[in-house]
């Protein structure tokens, strides 16, 4: 990977596709806001997502359950007893760190490779000491041990603090999908195997530095439960074939580089204990390979859960053989922010030929599609004739308008932009009603009749 992280960030926020959170008083650690470039971005990759695992699919059915829960949901699903990271404290500079990510920076330094995935707190300890690791803030020695750091956001809800009832943010979409199950097998005709999809927001309190969009406090969730009989369903072949599904959304209809991309198999260590199988499918970011997209099979560890904490029958009835069973799950879950950080790294192109930053983003992805000049904005007719343009083209694609500054700047902010096409109107489309239409890419001009341009894009798309 070429592009650094910085070129990212200074990119997002010099075009608007993320800015700091609460960014005018200072900031707020892991918190980011998508610009309106970014808001684009995003609501396009999370449409694709939904068009293609939810709406083309006639297994699989939507959801859009609370964010904020019972924590009885998360008592069930194991997340108040165990959803914690490993964290230590510097003793001079009081900054706080994940030991995982402390231990792994220390020995990607060196040169080597350590995964500390399912350690002990004892242990973490041990190799922080044992390899003298230094707090990553100030260079102090002095760290205490590592210490369990519960992740779940507690809310609570009621008019007087001392009746108020605990409830959780969510700390992902997924428990959603298990307490609705009954509901949604009464509700609707969905018959095994099938599968419930929901994106949305949740909620982990995470400490990291230096990530961007890509750990944050408060992120957005693609994830799907598939439901199955595992006494019909072959679950080995079930998993590859949503193994093959994202990678094929990643790279066929995201347009990502396979060459970035890898998959990481749990070990035994490493997957919780209810997993049968995980696998972790693992971009190239700047900072290294990170997971994107997990695949887990979780067999029917959840809704067990939540039938005996609930004390409700989850089951459900098969009716060809008229008995009762708890489905097995497999489960696909992307980050929807680390899909943008991917699109936005992959498509990071620095021209130095032509002296320009490009976003070479798919044009299914790109924020605009096609921007619109007039060559000169003190020239009404030239300005009336490409208004004319952009309404035109308006109902169809999403387009930019753009009067300020010279032409090849207009271009080169467009090329930041990500936007694929640039229609110019000048002193010759008054005489022969034609346009040029540049690429964004190769740069290279075409002149088009005005009457044919929107088939022209059409068909460039
Ligand atoms: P990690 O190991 O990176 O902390 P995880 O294994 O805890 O991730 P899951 O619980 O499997 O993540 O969540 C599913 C997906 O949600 C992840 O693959 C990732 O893309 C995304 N995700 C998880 N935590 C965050 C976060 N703090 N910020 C942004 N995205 C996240």
């Amino acid at each position: 990977m070429t592009v650094s992280l910085n070129d990212i960030v200074s990119l997002a926020k010099r075009r608007g596709f993320f800015y700091p959170g609460s960014d005018i008083y200072g900031g707020l650690a892991n918190t980011w806001d998508y610009g309106p470039l970014g808001a684009e971005l995003k609501k396009k990759i999370k449409d694709l997502w939904w068009e293609t695992f939810i709406t083309r699919r006639s297994d699989m059915v939507g959801l859009d359950s609370a964010v904020i829960s019972s924590s009885k949901v998360w008592e069930a699903s194991g997340h108040v007893a165990s959803f914690a990271d490993a964290m230590v404290d510097c003793k001079t500079c009081h900054s706080r760190t994940r030991a995982d990510h402390l231990i792994e920076g220390h020995f990607e330094k060196k040169g080597s490779e350590i995964k500390v995935e399912g350690k002990s707190m004892a242990e973490l300890s041990q190799l922080i000491k044992d390899n003298k690791i230094k707090c990553p803030t100030c260079g102090g020695l002095e760290l205490t041990d590592a210490r369990s750091f519960n992740l779940l956001f507690p809310v609570h809800l009621g008019i007087l603090a001392e009746t108020a009832d605990l409830a959780y943010l969510r700390g992902e979409t997924a428990q959603g999908i298990f307490t609705n199950f009954k509901n949604i097998t009464d509700s609707t005709r969905v018959r095994l195997p099938f599968g419930v999809g929901q994106m949305g927001k949740s909620f982990r309190n995470e400490i990291t530095k230096g990530q961007a969009i890509f750990r944050t406090v408060e992120f957005e969730q693609g994830e799907i439960e598939y439901f199955f009989n595992p006494e019909n369903t072959n679950w080995e072949e079930l998993f590859e074939s949503w193994l093959t599904a994202m990678k094929k959304f990643v790279t066929d209809t995201l347009g990502i580089n396979s060459e970035n991309l890898r998959t990481r198999e749990h070990d035994d260590k490493e997957r919780s204990f209810y997993s049968k199988r995980t696998v972790d499918l693992e971009y190239n970011y700047p900072f290294g390979f990170k997971e994107l997209w997990g695949l887990a099979y979780r067999t029917d560890y959840d809704l067990n859960q939540h039938i005996k904490f609930s004390g409700k029958d989850l089951s459900y009835l098969d009716p060809s053989s008229n008995t009762k069973l708890v489905p097995h799950v497999i489960e696909p879950a992307v980050g929807i922010d680390r899909i943008v950080l991917m699109v936005l790294c992959d498509a990071y192109w620095n021209d130095t030929e032509n002296n320009r930053v490009v976003l070479k983003l798919s044009p299914k992805l790109a924020p605009y599609t096609v921007a619109v000049f007039p060559l000169v904005k003190n020239n009404e007719t030239v300005v009336e004739k490409a208004r004319g343009v952009f309404d035109t083209l308006a109902s169809k694609f999403r387009v930019a308008w753009d009067d300020r500054g010279n032409i090849g700047k207009r271009y080169y902010y467009q090329d930041e932009m990500g936007t694929p096409y640039c229609v110019t109107v000048d002193y010759q489309t008054l005489e022969d009603g034609t346009v040029t239409v540049r690429d964004r890419d190769t740069t290279e001009q075409l002149r088009i009749p005005i009457e044919s341009l929107s088939a022209h894009l059409e068909k460039l798309l």
